[in-house]
């Protein structure tokens, strides 16, 4: 692959989704007739029939052969986080030895992948191990092009047998779904008839960190975990903030090319890059989409990273905290609803009826957030993301709304019951007069703050920087449906709309506006008063999973069809498993590491000075300090050697627990503070051993050499 790709060439708009079957491909390579029906699909309007699949199914065929395509799959999301392909050619042998490129509508629509060892918490057996994929015909088939061939995928959910839900789509799809029906009646209830229907947008800013191959490959930990299990921090870290938004490097600045250029080919819009606050750190964010094709792109986008870094002898680090001492990485989500008639629902008005609507919405996302705290704060529950939330690092792991001053007097005001005077001088009275446009920038400056406003949309920033955003959105959408299904309830019944949107909003506000907060979310002071106004502070990922079960989720997720008690529960025990198995392979590592790896080296290095010390003696030239030197490495070799063991004991205890949640319980409270014991000896003897000595590539290399 040429790193220099020149772009006067093949202009962008060329590049542009040419690997993407997307709306404007099809309406080119279908009849009139067929796409028409299409698009009717698309907007939920009817169910796609197997003829028109038929149709869909030949062209795209056609379109994917003709850009040198051998092979199509159905691409899913299962519950490991990750995404799955199994490749079927399209080949067909006739029966005198030849073969014909075969695709039919029924092959498009469905699939059957032998899908038994995906994670399913005990919703399909083994023995019953047929797992369904359907087409999601809102998401643009595209095209993976490697060296030597090229796959026509298919985004698609994957269900079981008993129509069970066994990936990250179905539940999203859903809940898009609950939302946009639950919008919809507030809509209505408001006068509306010309929108027709609802969908949530998000657009993911993606972190990640980059390193230099050739020390990645000499780091076992950072190869099976993805993250530095030992390592000290050298004298410079971010502390200078030189690297956030600095000129990017030419080899970084290369990969972002290629990654952009990948990206573009399979219609991924990538907008936006820059240098994170970290050393060696990065962020992409393409431009927002439907939630569902946002997921896609996002999955994509993490897969494109990874591979594009490959080509430039780099490893891409996608963990949320592959280095400790500097930022970890992190997802931000932004999310907000649009209408088919291209309105965003979260823009301030600028006349009194679109006011009204704008506040109902933004009152009832407040309520959401604070009732619903704990599930989103589920949702971006991994072992990862256990460094971030609540370690002294961006966000805090209590959720809270921010909004700025403006917006906040304008919502006290009407929870008060006072007319009010905004900045400026308007007087703000609902529905008589527009609000002041609100510049975006007055609410964006807030960067601690786990779920901001930002002018125009919510910014959900505790999504670990490796999750995928399914599930963080499926939860979100589902929790604003039921406030907004409350709300509607209310408006469909009241005889003057106006009066019931203050009533609705000043109840509402009044009783969520404990979860707002402008303030800076790092702050010890904020942890204390957060305290106090009864919100909560969930460190840790097995603290923060059981909300999944408890009654209260479980009606929720079944009011709305978004998960049934069976996949909720299922779900639980997947997210407790993976937890306890990321774990178990991080402890695993360290021991590993600090058997054959860090306590020969340092034990022989302290072996070496002893021997210098003895041949200096001997010439009388003996040297105090290099025999305290030696004293201080054996003995913390010694210590090192106790405290791997102890890691070891611990972790064969929490393996040898049934339970799931009694498992992940030990892993964190039993495994987790004897790899820090552990840590913190291995990076204490780091100091101590000569440079040439040591056997790991170090941080220095890792964040500094690129
Ligand atoms: P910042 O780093 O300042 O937060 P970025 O420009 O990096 O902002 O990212 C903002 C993201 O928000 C982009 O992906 C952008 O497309 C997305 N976005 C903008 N408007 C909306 C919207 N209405 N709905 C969802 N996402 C949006
Ligand atoms: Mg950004």
């Amino acid at each position: 692959m040429n790193n220099a790709i020149d772009f006067s060439k093949t202009p962008v708009t060329e590049i542009y989704g040419c690997n993407s079957f997307s709306n404007a491909v099809m309406k080119e390579w279908l009849p009139k007739s067929t796409f028409k029906e299409l698009l009717a699909v698309q907007a939920g309007e009817k169910e796609l029939p197997l003829d028109v699949a038929d149709v869909v199914a030949g062209a795209m065929k056609a379109w994917a052969i003709q850009k040198g395509a051998t092979h199509f799959t159905h691409w899913f999301h299962p519950l490991t986080g990750l995404t799955a392909e199994k490749h079927d050619s399209f080949i067909a042998p006739t029966a005198d030895g030849e073969v014909l490129m075969e695709f039919s509508g029924k092959e498009l629509i469905k699939g059957e992948p032998d899908a038994s060892s995906f994670p399913s918490g005990g919703l399909r057996a083994t023995f019953e191990a047929r797992g369904y994929t359907a087409w999601d015909v809102t998401s643009p088939a595209f095209l993976k092009q490697d060296p030597t061939g090229t796959t026509l995928c298919i985004p698609t959910a994957f269900f079981s047998y008993y129509g069970h839900a066994l990936d990250k789509k179905v539940p999203l799809l859903r809940s898009m779904d609950c939302l946009g029906k639950q919008a919809m009646r507030i809509l209505k209830a408001l006068g509306n008839d010309t929108i027709k229907r609802v969908i949530t947008t998000v657009g993911p800013e993606q972190e990640y960190f980059l390193v230099d191959k050739k020390y990645f490959d000499d780091r076992p930990d950072l190869m099976l975990t993805g993250r530095t299990v030992f390592g000290s921090m050298p004298a410079k870290g971010q502390e200078m903030e030189d690297h956030y938004f600095g000129a990017i490097n030419a080899r970084v600045a290369a990969f972002m090319r290629e990654l952009n250029y990948e990206l573009w080919k399979v219609g991924v819009a990538a907008k936006t890059q820059h240098n994170e606050v970290a050393p060696n750190q990065f962020e992409l964010a393409p431009i927002y989409s439907m939630t569902n094709v946002a997921v896609d792109g996002n999955q994509l986008a993490m897969e494109t990273i990874k591979k594009v870094a490959n080509r430039h002898g780099m490893e891409a680090l996608l963990h949320e905290k592959p280095f400790a001492g500097v930022n970890g990485s992190g997802k931000h989500n932004n999310w907000s609803l649009a209408t088919d008639t291209g309105l965003n629902l979260l823009e301030p008005g600028a006349n009194p009826e679109s006011n009204a609507r704008f506040l109902l919405f933004i009152a009832a996302i407040v309520e959401a957030v604070d009732r619903y705290a704990l599930l989103l704060r589920s949702s971006t529950a991994i072992a990862g993301n256990d460094h971030r939330l609540g370690a002294n690092e961006a966000p805090p792991a209590i959720i809270s709304v921010f909004f700025g001053d403006q917006l906040c007097e304008i919502l006290d005001g009407i929870a008060d019951g006072k007319a009010h005077s905004a900045k400026g001088n308007h007087r703000i009275e609902l529905g008589v007069t527009s609000l002041p446009t609100l510049p975006i920038d007055i609410s964006d400056r807030n960067r601690t703050s786990p779920f901001a406003f930002t002018g125009n949309k919510f910014e959900f920033r505790m999504v670990g920087s490796s999750q995928s955003i399914a599930t963080p959105n499926t939860y979100l959408n589902t929790a604003v449906a039921q406030v907004l299904s409350e709300f509607a309830d209310k408006l469909e019944q009241a005889p003057d709309k106006i009066i019931a949107i203050n009533d609705i909003i000043k109840e509402s506000y009044g009783k969520h506006r404990k979860v707002v907060f402008n303030g800076n979310g790092y702050s010890d002071e904020w942890v204390k008063e957060a305290a106090r106004r009864g919100l909560p502070n969930i460190r840790s990922t097995v603290d923060a999973l059981p909300i999944l079960v408890q009654k209260e989720t479980i009606e929720l997720f079944e009011k709305h069809k978004v998960l049934t008690k069976a996949e909720s529960e299922s779900r639980y025990h997947i997210y407790l498993e993976k937890y306890s198995k990321q774990i178990n392979i991080e402890a695993g590592v360290m021991v590993d590491m600090g058997k054959r790896i860090i306590f020969p080296a340092a034990s022989a290095f302290a072996a070496s000075l002893a021997r210098d010390a003895g041949s200096l003696a001997a010439i009388g030239a003996a040297s105090s300090s290099i025999e305290k030197r030696a004293k201080r490495i054996a003995e913390l070799s010694g210590e090192i050697y106790d405290e791997t063991d102890r890691l070891e004991r611990s972790l064969i205890e929490a393996q040898d627990t049934d339970e799931p949640f009694i498992q992940a319980k030990a892993y964190r409270e039993k495994v987790v503070p004897q790899m820090v014991a552990l840590r913190a000896k291995v990076d204490a003897v780091e100091k101590l051993v000569e440079k040439k000595a040591w056997p790991l590539p170090t941080y220095e290399e890792l964040l500094f050499k690129l």
